[in-house]
């Protein structure tokens, strides 16, 4: 299973992408996670990105395109990755796409989880009480939304004229949001865990908006 998942602050992606990693086998690599533990352990990248995460601003693409690199190229001898946080840029994207394609671990599928964005500042806030994330206070979680809004949510076009992306109603329950998933999946002919040394069969992914509704806001 190689997927990216995409979707603005406190869609819930991370709490996904987590249980489709641990179903698949998979290692969840979470650009935000990564780029916080270089903070915690205050090593010279961490110094360098601390201000951005704090602000709410992307980090320059560069910086996470190697980090990438670097967790792709670990994962090569496993079943695929679940990336979670990447692209983010259409720079993002294209890079991704070539770094993966190169190493013979393009992504299958684009995960997209759809929610009003009026909803995301009140999850935000409550989740910053269980877990104080620096970049959860209400000023940065608007920022956030916003830098989303006009940088991120724009790349979810090129997916879907690619037709790799799969948009699911990410305001529902944890379980409700993961069944729709799974469905997505399993109508793909994605679900199966993969026979380590049966070559999967080229997917027809053509008319995939149809099939899942693709919405026109996230
Ligand atoms: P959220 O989706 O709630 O904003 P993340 O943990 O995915 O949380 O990201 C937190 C922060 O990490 C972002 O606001 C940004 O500063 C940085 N970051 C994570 N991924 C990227 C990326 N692909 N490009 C640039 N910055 C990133």
């Amino acid at each position: 299973m190689r997927v990216l998942m995409i979707a603005a602050p406190g869609a819930g992606k991370g709490t996904q992408a987590e249980r489709i990693a641990e179903h698949f086998h998979v290692p969840h690599l979470a650009t935000g996670d990564m780029l916080r533990e270089h903070v915690a352990r205050g090593t010279e990248l961490g110094r360098e990105v601390k201000g951005h995460l704090d602000r709410g601003e992307l980090v320059p693409d560069e910086v996470v395109l190697a980090m990438v690199r670097q967790a792709l190229v670990s994962a090569r001898s496993g079943n695929g990755y679940v990336l979670d946080g990447v692209p983010r840029t259409m720079p993002q994207a294209r890079a991704c796409y070539q770094m993966a394609a190169e190493l013979g671990m393009a992504a299958e599928i684009v995960l997209h989880l759809r929610i009003e964005e009026a909803l995301l500042v009140g999850r935000l806030l409550a989740r910053a009480a269980d877990q104080g994330r620096s970049d959860d206070t209400e000023e940065v979680i608007r920022h956030r939304i916003e830098v989303y809004d006009e940088v991120t949510r724009p790349i979810l076009a090129w997916y879907r004229e690619r037709n790799i992306l799969v948009s699911v109603d990410g305001d529902q329950p944890v379980s409700d949001v993961a069944r729709d998933i799974r469905a997505a999946l399993t109508a793909l002919g994605l679900a199966e865990l993969p026979a380590p040394h049966r070559p999967r069969a080229a997917l027809d992914l053509t008319g995939l908006d149809t099939a899942f509704g693709a919405a026109p806001h996230p």
